[in-house]
């Protein structure tokens, strides 16, 4: 018999999501390991590389461990998050992390089949430039919330054919589409993108001022003001929300 596909898996844990426009809300949080990129302000370094083992909080809210053997089947995940999900009307979503999960989709789905019975929601945080792979398991998604990587944040590498081919499959379902901006990032640069955006839909959109480290500088409050102001011209929703987590010291 065919081996049931297997994830790396970093970390999982309930928390208080910390970005974007459900800041706030209770999440079960799942963060796969490895990625497809390697921003310069990343801050989940760590989950790049595959973890020979996986946590998993003892208890929901207690952030004592256990940890477990990966990779790991569909079946193995269910039950290590079913007895953090006893409560389970409380919470906002499954969320997917990484990491960037799409990396697994052969074993999300399986997985999240098992999480549409539980009648869960999931939400996906995502990188935004893997249009295939999203394609395989959008179905069984509530939430996109993506990543648009704007060059001058990056090594000046350019995504934007892949964003715009990922954004046409992601928009069958709720879509945020977040911009991490650093100090580079020129109002053109940002304007450009935007327009590209908005011809495939009127997404909410998220400024996320970097959180600065490694040398990555934050931009000024003036600065994300007239960012939002040029994304208001063009989109119905455009919030300056920073990482809460980071100022909260939430997980
Ligand atoms: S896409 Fe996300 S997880 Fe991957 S390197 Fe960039 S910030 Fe880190």
């Amino acid at each position: 018999m065919p081996q049931s596909p297997r994830a790396y898996i970093y970390e999982i844990f309930v928390g208080l999501q910390g970005e974007g426009i459900y800041v706030g809300e209770r999440e079960l949080f799942i963060r796969f390991c490895g990625c497809n990129l390697s921003c310069p302000y990343c801050d989940t370094k760590y989950a790049l590389v595959k973890a020979s083992t996986c946590s998993v909080e003892e208890e929901a809210g207690t952030r004592k461990f256990y940890k477990v053997s990966n990779p790991i089947d569909a079946d193995e995940l269910v039950g290590l998050i079913s007895p953090l999900l006893k409560n389970r009307k409380i919470y906002h979503s499954v969320v997917l992390t990484g990491g960037e999960p799409l990396l697994w989709c052969d074993f999300l789905v399986p997985f999240l089949k098992r999480l549409k019975e539980m009648n869960l929601p999931v939400t996906l945080e995502t990188n935004g430039i893997l249009p295939v792979e999203l394609g395989k398991i959008i179905d069984f998604v509530d939430i996109v919330s993506m990543d648009y990587k704007l060059p001058s944040t990056l090594d000046g590498s350019d995504y934007s054919d892949k964003h715009l081919l990922f954004l046409e499959v992601a928009k069958a379902r709720e879509v945020i589409i977040k911009f991490v901006i650093t100090r580079n990032v020129g109002f053109s640069e940002l304007k450009n993108a935007l327009m590209l955006v908005r011809k495939i839909g009127d997404f909410p959109i998220v400024l996320q001022p970097v959180s600065p480290s490694g040398g990555v500088e934050a931009p000024d409050e003036l600065a994300l003001l007239r960012m939002q102001e040029i994304g208001k011209e063009l989109f119905s929703s455009v919030r300056v929300i920073p990482q809460m987590h980071k100022i909260g010291g939430w997980k």
